[in-house]
């Protein structure tokens, strides 16, 4: 195989690596994005949720409040009618009224406890996932990090064996390189039996006993430069 083909393969395969340094970098960072994101979400949840169970508690104490009047009303003309003061049917009517009444209440306030059960049920379901959420955060503001820095690391050594194995080629080979990267990712593709492993194109034999005789072809379909697997 022609020298410069072996750079390119080798150069090819280096800038993938590079890539997948570079996509494990960025979904190290969106772990740590997406994880800010859901604990601002789940406040607000949380904030809604109180406000929601301080409202319910405001409409059950002045139920209660209610209530208690009623039943003081019920009370009085229970007395009346004990004592005999007063119209006797009236006081009847008010004791009937604030029975009714009343009724109504009790039923208004098991269901407003029913919602505030549930309410409340959702606040402490909510407050374990924004704890939960804070402690994947923690875990991963320490974590991403390290993660970071340890592809870095590996990144910049890949980059320099590829710069230094770019470096002496051709500019008008480069410029060609650069162009195919830059509009289909990869330079170089494999002729797998007699099939470029890219497109899938079948290469004529004159064109891979060219490749094998060391010269720099190609593909008819891709325009990837081919090269020969290595035996
Ligand atoms: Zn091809």
């Amino acid at each position: 195989m022609h020298p410069d083909l072996e750079r390119l393969d080798r150069v090819d395969q280096l800038d993938r690596q590079l890539r997948k340094f570079d996509d494990g970098a960025r979904k190290q960072r969106a772990i740590l994005v997406d994880a800010k994101a859901e604990i601002q979400r789940l406040a607000g949840q949380l904030d809604e949720l109180n406000h929601q169970v301080a409202a319910s508690k405001t409409t059950e104490h002045e139920a209660q409040r209610k209530a208690k009047r009623y039943q003081e009303r019920r009370a009085s003309a229970q007395r009346g009618l004990g004592q005999g003061r007063g119209d006797p049917d009236a006081a009847q009517r008010q004791v009937e009224q604030c029975n009714e009444i009343l009724d109504g209440l009790d039923t208004d306030l098991l269901e407003q406890m029913e919602r505030q059960d549930t309410l409340e049920g959702q606040h402490t379901a909510n407050a374990a996932a924004r704890q939960a959420a804070q402690d994947f955060e923690d875990a991963a503001a320490l974590s991403v990090p390290k993660i970071l820095a340890d592809l870095d690391t590996k990144r910049a050594k890949v980059q320099s064996e590829r710069d230094g194995t770019y470096a002496p080629l051709d500019n008008d080979i480069k410029y060609k390189y650069e162009q195919l990267v830059e509009k289909k990712r990869t330079a170089v593709a494999l002729l797998e039996k007699g099939v470029c492993s890219s497109c899938q194109i079948v290469v004529q034999n004159q064109q891979i006993s060219d490749l094998k005789r060391g010269l720099i072809k190609p593909c008819r379909g891709c325009h990837r430069w081919l090269v020969l697997p290595q035996s």
